[in-house]
């Protein structure tokens, strides 16, 4: 055979092997972004996958980050955002909560994935000989991993739409692997595979008008990838004008009508109706030529009610978060709880209420303790009654400790509602061995392995991992059941006795003090059905009018339209402490 036709037949093979691995019917719009990060191609994709949600088609969301760790469970919220836990306990990023809560779906670890996990993949099925010999080369096996997880995942969820937003920005080094398998993936399916791209127009003060050209030069950057978009979503502080769209048809080779204005908005859940606005959903169907229906009315309706709760300026409810992770690293201190900050929207939202949230710094509140607290600390502390609740979400390590157990104390003395996330159910344990048991040392392990009262212990399962150091994906994670004590705050919020939550955490209430901590005043309402594990610790409501933490993470199931229980129970009694 001449060198030629090997190489033909060899590409011949690769068409076919990409064909295989491919469900034909099913389409793949790939999201990647342009000039800046941040400009939203997360809330992008999820609101994508709404409006074609809502045209009856079944959708499904993939993140990739570039990065080469295995996942965001490691990494610092200040520096990655949040981590958001999904059911089956993979540790990803805070764009999978925007696509489970926009879409209102469930997502596995195959709709998440980053170099590390690609890499490791790869090698270890070199190791185990399951490329019969050959050599495994960058390109193609590692693309081909990509595209194979992709279809993976569309096939899992029986998608007709499988969104895969590429993190980072075009032209960056990081991310070139996983815009080869979408080219690839596009060779194969020219009508199956599509791309959107979100870009960044500027406006500079000085010169004073919408620029194009780093759009221009993004999407020549994405041309010598090998992709043309299909549709730009043009992001900018203000509407792009008719001049600025006929501008970037022209030099990035588009159909007017594909260039879609994206301006800021305040309320994120405004942007799947403007998508809608420039007919986005319609133009979506027919270049990936999928049969839809027209927008369901009806769940429009239910989207535009609750979108609209957010422009409600009167009925503000004022909540304290206390917290640490406040040095802006590389994303914005609201990226650390972003969760909890969408959770409390909803359940608010569905009150007419708007929640105004105040961040204020743990370490604020830590000099000292009881009669020996600074008057600075203690002239914080009185402030606090100015809120209607306070939240302590979850946290790691000791700093902010001290503070956020003098905040629990002042919330419980003063019957100001409080909610408290892991860490924040953990400190409330604590405070109350200290100031209820009269346990001066009462602690956590992960605080003070050496106190006498660790009414908080590490968990029996977590001994030998953190021994070994093995930090990565090992705590407890995901979705594990509770049941629920009956005449509770919690069995009063949710419909159901038994109920299933997310996860994540190492250390658990100490079984040794649990007699103790009942027998004066403290209720786990929650348990894990063998009964070994607390859940939810609560005061009686005649005791305080909403005093409970949860051992699991309850932000992560809250979706807009369903708010969840335990949020809405809290904001309830915010709105009775306000009253
Ligand atoms: N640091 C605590 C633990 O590991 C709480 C974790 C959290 O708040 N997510 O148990």
């Amino acid at each position: 055979m001449t060198p030629r036709a090997k190489a033909q037949k060899s590409f011949g093979f690769f068409i076919l092997f990409v064909k295989s691995i491919m469900k034909k019917q099913t389409k793949y719009i790939f999201v990647v972004g342009g000039v800046i990060s941040g400009v939203g191609k997360g809330i992008t994709s999820s609101s994508l996958g709404l409006i074609l949600k809502n045209r009856g088609l079944k959708l499904t969301a993939i993140k990739i980050d570039p990065y080469i760790n295995i996942d965001a469970g490691t990494m610092n919220p200040t520096e990655h955002g949040e981590v958001f836990v999904l059911k089956d306990g993979d540790e990803t990023d805070q764009d999978m909560g925007n696509y489970e809560r926009f879409l209102d779906i469930n997502l596995t670890r195959i709709n998440y994935m980053t170099t590390g996990r690609v890499y490791k993949t790869v090698i270890e099925k070199e190791r185990n000989l399951e490329y019969k010999g050959k050599c495994v080369e960058v390109v193609p096996h590692i693309p081909l991993e990509v595209i194979k997880r992709i279809k993976e995942a569309g096939k899992d969820a029986k998608a007709d739409i499988v969104v895969i937003e590429i993190g980072g920005t075009i032209g960056e080094y990081q991310n070139m692997l996983f815009l080869e398998a979408a080219r690839m993936m596009k060779l194969s399916f020219p009508k199956d595979v599509i791309f959107v791209m979100v870009s960044y127009l500027p406006t500079p003060r000085k010169v004073g008008e919408m620029k194009t050209k780093p759009t221009q030069h993004a999407v020549r950057t994405l041309n010598a990838s090998g992709i043309q978009p299909d549709i730009l979503i043009a992001r900018g502080d203000v509407n792009l004008d008719k001049k600025r769209k006929e501008k970037i048809s022209l030099f990035c080779n588009m159909p007017i009508d594909r260039v879609i204005s994206a301006p800021d908005v305040d309320s994120i859940y405004d942007i799947p109706l403007n998508f809608e606005k420039e007919k986005l959903s319609e133009k979506l169907c027919e270049i990936l030529d999928v049969a839809s229906k027209k927008p369901n009315a009806k769940a429009w309706k239910k989207w535009k009610k609750f979108a609209k709760y957010a422009h409600n300026g009167e009925n503000i409810i004022k909540i304290a978060m206390v917290g640490k992770y406040f040095e802006t690293g590389d994303f914005i201190l609201s990226d650390s709880y972003l969760s909890i900050i969408e959770a409390i929207k909803y359940s608010s939202y569905a009150q007419n209420k708007k929640p105004v949230l105040t961040w204020l710094n743990s370490t604020d509140y830590s000099a000292g303790t009881g009669s020996s607290l600074s008057k600075e600390v203690a002239k914080n502390l009185g402030k606090l009654k100015n809120y209607d609740g306070i939240i302590i979400p979850g946290g790691f390590g000791s700093r902010g400790v001290e503070g956020n157990l003098n905040v629990i104390k002042f919330a419980r003395e003063n019957k100001i509602p409080y909610f408290g996330l892991c860490y924040g159910m953990q400190m409330m344990v604590i405070e109350y061995a200290r100031n209820v048991l009269g346990l001066k040392d009462a602690n956590t392990k992960e605080v003070n392995p050496n106190s006498k009262n660790l009414v908080i212990d590490v968990m029996e399962s977590q001994k030998e991992i953190l021994k070994k150091n093995s930090y990565g994906g090992s705590m407890r994670l995901g979705e594990y059941k509770a049941i629920l004590r009956d005449n509770t705050i919690a069995r009063g919020a949710y419909t159901q006795k038994e109920i299933a939550e997310r996860h994540r955490h190492r250390y658990e209430v100490n079984p040794a003090f649990i007699g103790e901590l009942e027998a004066k005043g403290l209720i786990f309402s929650g348990r894990s059905p063998d009964g070994h594990l607390m859940e939810i610790a609560e005061l009686p409501q005649k005791k305080h009018p909403f005093f409970l933490g949860t051992q699991f993470h309850p932000e992560f199931l809250a979706r807009p339209l369903s708010p969840h229980p335990l949020f809405t129970a809290f904001i309830k009694a915010c709105v009775n402490k306000k009253k």
